[in-house]
């Protein structure tokens, strides 16, 4: 029970856990008062973040060619998005990439990699990137997200440097199957767990967008909060052709608002990072988001493009923010929106500079 937003932005600094009638309020304001609710959120995010915002920098080590089925893969079994598609990016490659991230302001580099989960070699390949890396940028924090982690890996990774696993719980426990048949909720929740115990700070969120319920939303960010991720990405849903969501838009601004709200109230002091489908589904209200949320990728993502690095540079400048580990930002006008998917062509496994 709360009197108004204000109020539960108090009980929240005090040490309140965030009910679940709460959560529903938050996921039900009306429109007009959308606005509200995203200063108050403002608040929290300030009292944990100040101004900061953490820019995070994609290289996508091997794309495509998963054997597994998540529905809203573009890289899944069987799917037609006509994605790149390429094995492990080569170490002189990879260390290029993460170059330019790091050029275009990252603090965190996260190396991906397609596929149900890494193989011993895979590994090995990952941490030699990871040691070359830090040796000439030890500052900067390195997240890996290669799927499920067997016994051990956890351990050789955090060994190698590795700072963070990434593995997203991505949706309720009691809709998983919907999503995915060849994996199960259990597994993930296993990786996270490995990943802590090895002293990798977890991060793992979810993708809304999916047709989920309200309901899911919330246990979904409650199941965060138990699991206590450090980073929680919120992902929209980028509505692949040639994958069994296609079709799937139903997500509006405002709706992406609110959900980057309960995030917010439900993890206050939690890096909640407004991730992949952003441009798309939050559209002009995107800088209202950096309110809420104190994180982005910047530029381009796994499969898909987003919009230009230096116009997301522009954006957390003009809303009054900082990157962390500040190396300048861009001044031009924004440009170029993308109101659907854009395959991305330019990067890891293309011959064109990437967007960083
Ligand atoms: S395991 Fe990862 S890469 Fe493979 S289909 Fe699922 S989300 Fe995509």
């Amino acid at each position: 029970m709360f009197k108004d937003w204000f109020d539960l932005v108090e009980q929240q600094l005090a040490g309140g856990t965030l009910s679940r009638g709460d959560a529903h309020e938050i996921l039900a304001v009306p429109d007009a008062e959308v606005m509200d609710l995203v200063a108050a959120g403002a608040r929290l995010r300030r009292a944990y973040f100040g101004n900061w915002v953490k820019v995070n920098y994609l290289v996508n080590l091997k794309s495509g060619l998963c054997p597994e089925d998540c529905h809203y893969c573009s890289q899944r079994l069987g799917s037609e998005a006509d994605v790149l598609k390429y094995r492990w990016l080569s170490q002189e490659e990879a260390l290029k990439q993460a170059r330019a991230g790091i050029e275009g302001g990252a603090s965190r580099i996260c190396v991906v990699a397609s596929g149900r989960g890494p193989s011993a070699g895979d590994v090995e390949r990952v941490a030699q990137m990871v040691d070359e890396l830090k040796a000439e940028h030890p500052h900067i924090e390195v997240c890996a997200c290669l799927g499920i982690l067997r016994d051990g890996q956890a351990d050789q990774l955090k060994a190698a440097g590795v700072d963070a696993y990434n593995h997203n719980l991505n949706t309720s426990e009691s809709r998983y199957s919907e999503i995915c048949s060849t994996h199960t909720y259990e597994d993930r929740v296993g990786t996270v767990e490995k990943a802590k115990q090895a002293g990798l700070s977890p991060c793992s969120g979810l993708i809304v967008g999916m047709g989920e319920s309200d309901n899911d939303v919330i246990d979904t960010l409650f199941a965060l909060r138990t699991l206590e991720s450090d980073s929680i990405p919120v992902n929209f849903l980028m509505p692949f052709g040639g994958t069994p969501l296609a079709a799937t838009k139903l997500l509006s601004p405002l709706r992406c608002l609110r959900i980057l709200a309960l995030a917010r109230f439900t993890c206050p002091d939690r890096e909640i990072r407004m991730a992949g489908g952003r441009e798309m589904h939050l559209r002009s209200l995107q800088s209202q988001a950096l309110h809420l949320a104190n994180s982005l990728f910047l530029g381009d993502y796994l499969t898909s493009e987003g919009q230009a690095a230096k116009a997301d540079l522009e954006m957390v400048a003009d809303a009054g923010f900082r990157v962390r580990c500040d190396q300048g930002a861009a001044q031009e006008p924004a440009t170029d929106r993308q109101p659907e998917v854009a395959v991305r062509r330019r990067g890891a496994g293309t011959e064109l500079a990437p967007n960083a």
